[in-house]
């Protein structure tokens, strides 16, 4: 191969890279509600693709995210096709690229032509197309990839900011057909106190508002839907029919007066020198506001500028979303509290002068360990900068040395435990301190027992975090096996506490007896095993003794399961207080099995572990995972030695070359057919 080949070749592998990892965080954030990047570092992915396919045109394909909108829409819902298609819109990052987007612009309309923008707050929620005929609401979806969206009608009725019926503006004609377009949001107070009320319940926090909001509305059950407070603004219209407005500003106007919200702080702006100045306010101002907003966008007001303009595959060019810079803030270090997990891990925690980032108040940050803490020489009463990391935890990023008060001491770690007092430890493997005392130490003690009765594991309402700890600190449990022999009286004793809530705490303590084998193996809370492990543990083991009785060996052979996991196993059962509350949990009811599969014969795939790549034609990748775990096989994400096959599709990615190299037998879509059709 000659050098230009093998520079066109590592070029297309990066490119392929690129294109898997966004796609990937494209149906976190899109279809999960679960991004684990923020983002701006979401963004960088993007723009770096972009660039290097701008730079190899003839290495775009059209299945590229550069190409496509959002994600393809969850198989859970049912599916709209769109009338009319929704777009994303292309970033502007600061002025220069602004002013690059305007210049572009005035090539198609050069001066002296006059040209109006219209500049709206960009919203950070979930875009939605609500459609109305003869003024009735029929039916809403969200935006999916563009051309098919998810059917979410009956959640959006529980909106009340969404009309049902439009009214009849007097001298005014009503389009027979309108689609709104508008962004649902959870105004940023109803969002922390959702996640006061989840913390309170020990259930997962949302991210930020913008995944509460979107997790909200696309909900099965549309009774949870109408329990958040939803709202909705509405920022374009497709009206069909023979007359309609002229203008986007006109189109705004008129939805307003249909009875849709608008935003009251759109702007019509006669010049690009007023587009940027409305950007640059608001950076500042939208802290304010009581919903995020991440940028503005700004678009072309006139509805024949804009169809001249016309769209790319992805975004119209008539427009362009202006991105706010990221946030920081400098505020003060109060104090360093070091917390204790349920594993004896000590995190040291930042308490902070509390201060507004990306719409929360943020009152603490993690210091992550001691380590961080000497790196960055973070001292009481410091000035630091934090900034939000993945949206989720705040992060300090750098101590403010200018702003240091007279007589601060470089921070001294603990050495003992602060809630039980035994001697820290720390493993020459691990960059965090440990306390060794892990049946006594009454944060782990509560840590257990919370992670217990959380909603990922035995799924306990009622039983939240205070309330664990009033249980732990009145000497009622040491451990999750002691919440089965809880009575209605011992509850009661607790403060403030009627006979109606203990008796709920206990009726939801009984119904955990009986949940599913994989959420008792996650909920036991073995060191390296979540919830994914656990379910694929329950896949091997059907019952507690046969999971305590497995050896290292036999755990290590487990595709999915490395040498640490193993480990953390075995050192789990080798524990006499371990089993002591096994056998405390067999005698309270507590279920310690799972359901053994079918026999072997009427398991074809039994035991067969499969690997998927590429795009299939007959099916989804998901449904063909399914039909694998039906016939007994086994489904993995990564392809290794003890992959049996590689499915492959269309356009396969770099697990094909692997599965090449490790002699992995390859299967396409008609062998896998033929295969399968029993
Ligand atoms: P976008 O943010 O680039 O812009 C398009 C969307 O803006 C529209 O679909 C609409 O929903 C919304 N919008 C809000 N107010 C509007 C208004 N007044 N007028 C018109 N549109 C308005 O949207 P996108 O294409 O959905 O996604 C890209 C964004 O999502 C990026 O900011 C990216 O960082 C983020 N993202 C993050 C991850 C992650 O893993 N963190 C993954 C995927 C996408």
């Amino acid at each position: 191969m000659n050098t230009e080949n093998l520079a066109k070749n590592s070029i297309l592998q990066k490119i392929q890279e690129l294109r898997n990892k966004i796609n990937y965080h494209n149906y976190l954030y899109y279809v999960k509600d679960e991004p684990e990047i923020p983002d701006k570092e979401f963004d960088a992915l993007f723009r770096e693709l972009k660039t290097l396919e701008e730079q190899n045109p003839e290495l775009i394909t059209p299945d590229s995210p550069t190409q496509r909108i959002g994600a393809a829409p969850s198989e859970k819902f049912r599916q709209v096709k769109h009338k009319y298609p929704l777009y994303s819109l292309d970033n502007a990052n600061n002025d220069e690229e602004l002013l690059e987007w305007y210049n572009r612009i005035r090539k198609t309309f050069p001066e002296p032509q006059k040209i109006e923008f219209v500049c709206e707050l960009k919203i950070d929620g979930l875009a939605v197309t609500l459609s109305y005929e003869n003024g009735k609401f029929t039916r809403g979806a969200t935006r999916g990839d563009g051309k098919t969206g998810e059917d979410i009608s009956t959640n959006l009725k529980t909106i009340n900011s969404i009309p049902l019926t439009l009214f009849t503006p007097e001298n005014e004609h009503v389009p027979r057909h309108i689609e709104a377009r508008g962004e649902i949001f959870m105004p940023i107070s109803s969002f922390e106190k959702l996640n006061e009320k989840r913390r309170e319940k020990s259930e997962p926090e949302f991210a930020n508002p913008r995944n509460a909001g979107s997790g909200s509305v696309r909900q099965l059950d549309s009774k949870i839907t109408r329990e958040r407070d939803l709202d909705i603004f509405i920022y374009a219209g497709v009206f069909e029919g023979d007359t309609h407005p002229q203008t986007h500003w006109k189109s705004l106007q008129l939805l307003s007066k249909l009875g849709f919200k608008t935003n009251p702080y759109i702007k019509l702006c006669e010049s690009i020198k007023e587009v940027i100045d409305y950007c640059n306010r608001w950076d500042e101002e939208r802290f304010e506001l009581d919903y995020a907003t991440d940028g503005v966008v700004v678009k072309v007001n006139d509805f024949s500028k804009q169809e001249e303009l016309g769209f790319t595959s992805r975004s119209p060019r008539w427009a362009v979303a202006y991105k706010f810079p990221p946030e920081r803030a400098l505020t003060e270090i109060k104090y360093i509290e070091p917390s204790v997990g349920r594993t004896g891990a000590v995190t040291p925690i930042a308490h902070l002068e509390p201060v507004k980032l990306a719409g929360t108040i943020v009152k603490r940050a993690s210091l992550h360990n001691a380590d961080e803490i000497k790196r960055l020489d973070i001292r009481i009463g410091d000035k630091v900068w934090v900034k939000k990391a993945a949206e989720i935890i705040p992060k300090v990023i750098a101590v403010d040395l200018k702003k240091r008060p007279p007589g601060t001491e470089p921070f001294e770690y603990p050495d003992k435990c602060p809630e039980c007092g035994t001697p820290l430890e720390r493993k020459a493997d691990e960059v965090a301190f440990h306390c060794p005392n892990s049946s006594g130490c009454p944060a782990q003690v509560r840590g257990r027992i919370e992670y217990w009765v959380s909603r990922e594991a035995m799924d306990i309402d009622w039983v939240g975090e205070s309330m664990v700890r009033q249980m732990v600190e009145n000497g009622l449990i040491k451990d999750p096996s002691d919440l089965y022999s809880l009575t209605v009286d011992d509850i009661l004793a607790l403060e403030r506490m009627g006979e109606k809530s203990a008796s709920n705490i206990i009726n939801a303590i009984r119904q955990s007896k009986d949940r599913p084998f994989n959420r008792l193996i996650n909920a036991l809370g073995i060191k390296y095993v979540g919830r994914e492990t656990a379910d694929l543990l329950s896949r091997h083991f059907f019952s507690i003794e046969e999971l305590k009785n497995a050896d290292y060996q036999t755990l290590s052979a487990i595709d999915g399961i490395g040498d640490k996991v193993a480990e953390g196993i075995v050192n789990f059962f080798n524990n006499s207080c371990v089993n002591e509350m096994i056998e405390k949990l067999r005698n309270a009811g507590v279920k310690l099995y799972g359901e053994r599969p079918e026999i072997a014969g009427e398991q074809p795939l039994g035991n067969k572990s499969f690997v998927l790549t590429g795009t299939l034609k007959n099916m989804t990748r998901n449904q063909a995972g399914d039909i694998i775990k039906r016939l007994g096989g086994k489904v993995s994400s990564s392809v290794s030695k003890k992959t049996d096959y590689l499915l492959v599709g269309e356009d396969p990615g770099s697990k094909l070359d692997k599965a090449v190299k490790l002699n992995v037998k390859i299967l396409n879509e008609d062998e896998f057919l033929n295969m399968t059709s029993t």
